[in-house]
């Protein structure tokens, strides 16, 4: 896909979940909150669903936990609008409950082709629900800051999922907001190897910028030739 096409592609992905009715929480957001970032990234951050401000904004992760989403990846010299942001659900929980089982699954084509669309090489999970769908079966307290293969189901047919507590509960634990800070510092070695992943299967995009485009890739991981050395090679990974 082109980067017009990528683009026009993932607009339809907006339109449609902007006026979709496919689950009750339709009926009591104010906005929908389809996602956005850079159409021509290879990270795509997932978390569980909109807040109070997301619901308002119809934008993903623009209160408290956004603003620490975006320390995070400052960290990296990363930006927002280098990788692309969305949610599992993609309408507020009323109360900020938990989304329903039922309401997972109706949500789940539009994130599934969002990651056909974007074909990242790294999917960032945010949290158990967003964990859920990327490592099933596995506990969060275990599996934040490790790698592993994604099932192609997904609809991101050749990535690496690295998963993250969401940022929330970094805001609740100072404990966790540190170790938040260090599975962060740990995703351009996940980035990195997944691009030779990707490199090995014939799955990786063309080194030529899109004309037009504002980057094809976070400025953080271009500027990283191997993983810096305190990065210790995940054995859980291969
Ligand atoms: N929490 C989420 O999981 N997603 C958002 O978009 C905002 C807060
Ligand atoms: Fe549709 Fe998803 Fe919103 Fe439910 S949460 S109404 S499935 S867009």
């Amino acid at each position: 896909m082109t980067h017009d096409e990528r683009l026009a592609a993932l607009e339809e992905v907006a339109s449609d979940v902007r006026s979709c009715t496919r689950c009750r929480l339709h009926e009591t957001r104010t906005r929908a909150v389809p996602g956005e970032g850079n159409a021509d990234t290879e990270v795509v951050f997932v978390g569980e669903g909109p807040g109070q401000n997301e619901d308002r904004q119809g934008r993903p992760f623009v209160g408290r936990a956004g603003d620490l989403l975006v320390k995070f990846l400052a960290t990296l010299r990363w930006r927002r609008d280098e990788v692309f942001i969305t949610n599992i659900v993609k309408c507020r929980p009323p109360e900020n409950r938990d989304p329903e089982p039922d309401e997972v699954a109706a949500c789940a084509p539009y994130l599934q082709r969002q990651l056909e669309i974007l074909d990242p090489a790294l999917v960032v999970t945010l949290g158990r629900h967003s964990l859920g769908r990327f490592m099933p079966g596995s506990r969060i307290s275990q599996a934040h800051g490790t790698v592993r293969p994604v099932d192609p189901a997904t609809g991101a047919s050749n990535a690496l999922v690295f998963a993250m507590y969401h940022p929330a509960a970094a805001l609740r634990t100072p404990d966790i907001e540190r170790t938040s800070y260090d599975d962060v510092a740990a995703i351009p070695a996940a980035l990195l190897e997944s691009r030779a992943r990707r490199a090995a299967t014939g799955g990786d995009r063309p080194s030529t910028p899109t004309p037009g485009a504002v980057s094809t890739m976070p400025p953080g991981a271009v500027l990283l030739a191997e993983p810096p050395p305190d990065v210790a090679p995940d054995a859980t990974l291969f």
